[in-house]
């Protein structure tokens, strides 16, 4: 029989990043999952990161996950979200290649030391005296684990709804798991139902791009993994396009046909990722609402239709997706459906992510009432690292809400539990304007150091960053302008005959890196990703001063 310190069921976001992360602690790792091939899919749009989800990847990177490598290697349109506002509340975000991600999560899974993946369904755990010591496949065979990770998604339940259709499934084409989902719910766990849903997929080729506002990549691209500094793919367009008042008519009219209109699900869906239904309920003052078409990979003939998600009958999505600017000649290679699932209530949970009533069983990702690649992945790395610090008789780790946004989310979910699908922002965050995606790595690196599950190489340009950090801010601070001195630098100051360090000059929001760098001298070789953190550290000085109060008090 095998045997294994931490046995992951799943091989979904929150399973990968799970099994990694107890590999990377060097205990012994199992992964079972419903089929290997599937490791790396990404059931609903092929994209990482957002707002506070970019956040979420960097904090993962920042602790040498998988995703953030995974999403630069496979990102073809990367683009920083909120770029106008402050640094605070920006979002790196990419389009991914849907098969090139999949394939770099196979590969880094596959490199990975101490961890081994093995295809099967999991129908039962296997219990003791409210302990787990294993699971059970479909064929009868057992594995023991001392540690168990279950991360199966919208799979235990799962029923998709497509119109007044609906049958079982963990997502389209994948059986749900129905056996597993019956022992869950014998056991009297706080069980209830959520839904979600996704947009049909179109041919490319059937799309009329010419007609179509175009929107480009970054220019200078910012990515998600601390060890890297640019793409490795060609970079892509995407198109924007609207429905308009006839596709809101057709849709209005169809409503009982719609399965989240029609009565059929018991769920609630995600308020912040809403449906078209949905949009066209809760906004009806609206006469539009933007689309974006995003091409599923660089070779691909398949288009993601982001803003357009549903559960009305395929002829209905054919009738109103055609009604869209662009889309009237559009072919659908996969109808839009909604699936409805069980979730565990996460309150069950302690912040280690284990449950409270059942020893040595984790749980991480949808299973817990998150939506998101990015919540299921970061939950993921929580309970892969108590996991095997449970196995290795070490305390747990925790998270809070002062040093990150896996901390804010964990405490939300086990404090406060979950009325719809949980999905991170950055208002979420008492402490944002310190817990930023540009400092993740100074604020958890050394964590994982001292847990041992980072590389070598990550800490290595953990220190070169914090070097260039400090030597940067001392020269920005060694000297002291004039107001007149600064002006001459083109630096729109008052004469206020006040002497300023270059520091200082940075912290005004109308003053660049480069204009203090011209003054200062000796900083213009500064990495971008550098000068981007200075200007963002000395933007928000004051305020982090202050903060400091709120956190000590917050942590008393
Ligand atoms: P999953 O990625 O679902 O992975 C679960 C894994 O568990 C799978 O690999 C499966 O094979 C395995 N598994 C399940 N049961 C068993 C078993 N018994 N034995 C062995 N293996 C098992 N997120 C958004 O942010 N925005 C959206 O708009 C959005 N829309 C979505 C629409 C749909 C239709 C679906 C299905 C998902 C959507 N998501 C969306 C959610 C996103 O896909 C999930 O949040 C994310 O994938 C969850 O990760 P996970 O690891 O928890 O589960």
């Amino acid at each position: 029989m095998k045997q294994f310190d931490v046995l992951v069921i799943g091989g979904g976001h929150a399973g990968l990043e799970a099994a990694h992360a107890a590999a990377r602690m060097g205990v012994r790792t199992g992964l079972v999952t419903l089929a290997l091939s599937d490791l790396g899919v990404m059931s609903c749009n092929p994209a990482i990161g957002g707002l506070g989800k970019g956040h979420l990847v960097r904090e993962i990177d920042a602790l040498d996950g998988v995703m953030g490598r995974a999403a630069d290697r496979s990102g073809i349109q990367f683009r920083l979200l909120n770029r106008r506002k402050g640094p605070a509340v920006q979002g790196p975000r990419t389009q991914s290649d849907r098969e090139i991600y999949k394939k770099e999560i196979q590969s880094l899974t596959a490199a990975q030391p101490g961890l081994e993946c093995i295809a099967g369904e999991v129908t039962s755990l296997i219990l003791e005296n409210e302990t787990v010591s294993g699971i059970e496949l479909n064929d009868g065979a057992k594995i023991l684990g001392r540690s168990v990770i279950l991360t199966s998604g919208t799979f235990l339940g799962g029923r998709i709804h497509i119109g007044n259709q609906s049958h079982s499934g963990g997502r389209l084409g994948a059986k749900a798991s129905e056996t597993l989902g019956t022992q869950l719910r014998a056991l009297n766990l706080p069980i209830g139902r959520l839904k979600t849903g996704t947009p049909p997929r179109l041919l490319s080729t059937s799309i009329n791009w010419d007609v179509l506002e175009r929107q480009p990549a970054d220019e200078d691209p910012v990515l998600f993994s601390f060890l890297h500094d640019r793409p490795f793919l060609p970079q892509v367009e995407c198109a924007i396009t609207h429905t308009n008042a006839t596709t809101h008519e057709i849709i209005r009219e169809n409503l009982e046909k719609s399965a989240m209109y029609g009565g059929h699900f018991e769920g609630v869906g995600p308020r912040y990722c809403p449906s078209i239904e949905d949009k066209i309920v809760r906004f009806a003052e609206k006469e539009s609402h933007q689309v974006f078409l995003e091409p599923e990979g660089l070779r691909s003939d398949i288009v993601y239709p982001n803003g357009i998600s549903t559960s009305m009958p395929l002829e209905l999505q054919e009738q109103y997706v055609k009604t869209i600017r662009g889309l009237e000649a559009a072919k659908i290679t996969q109808p839009g459906y909604a699936i409805e699932y069980d979730y565990i209530d996460p309150r069950a949970l302690r912040s280690s992510l284990e449950l409270s009533s059942i020893q040595n069983l984790f749980l991480a990702g949808q299973i817990n009432g998150t939506t998101g690649y990015e919540e299921a992945a970061a939950q993921g790395l929580v309970a892969g690292l108590n996991a095997a610090a449970r196995v290795t008789e070490r305390e747990p780790i925790s998270f809070d809400r002062t040093n990150s946004y896996i901390g804010v989310m964990i405490d939300d979910l086990v404090t406060r539990g979950v009325t719809e699908p949980y999905r991170m922002f950055t208002s979420r965050a008492e402490f944002r304007l310190s817990l930023r995606a540009d400092n993740a790595d100074q604020r958890l690196t050394h964590l994982g150091i001292s847990l041992g599950c980072v590389c070598e190489a990550r800490k290595a340009a953990l220190e070169t960053k914090v070097e260039q950090l400090e030597r940067a801010k001392q020269m920005l601070r060694s000297q002291t302008f004039t107001p007149t001195q600064a002006r001459k630098s083109g630096i729109d100051l008052s004469e206020d005959g006040k002497r300023r360090t270059g520091f200082d000059l940075l912290s005004l929001p109308q003053v660049t890196f480069g204009d203090v760098a011209a003054l200062v001298g000796g900083l213009d070789d500064l990495p971008p990703a550098i000068q981007t953190q200075l200007s963002a550290d000395a933007l928000y000085a004051h305020y982090l001063e202050r903060q400091k109060n709120d956190v000590a008090k917050l942590a008393a």
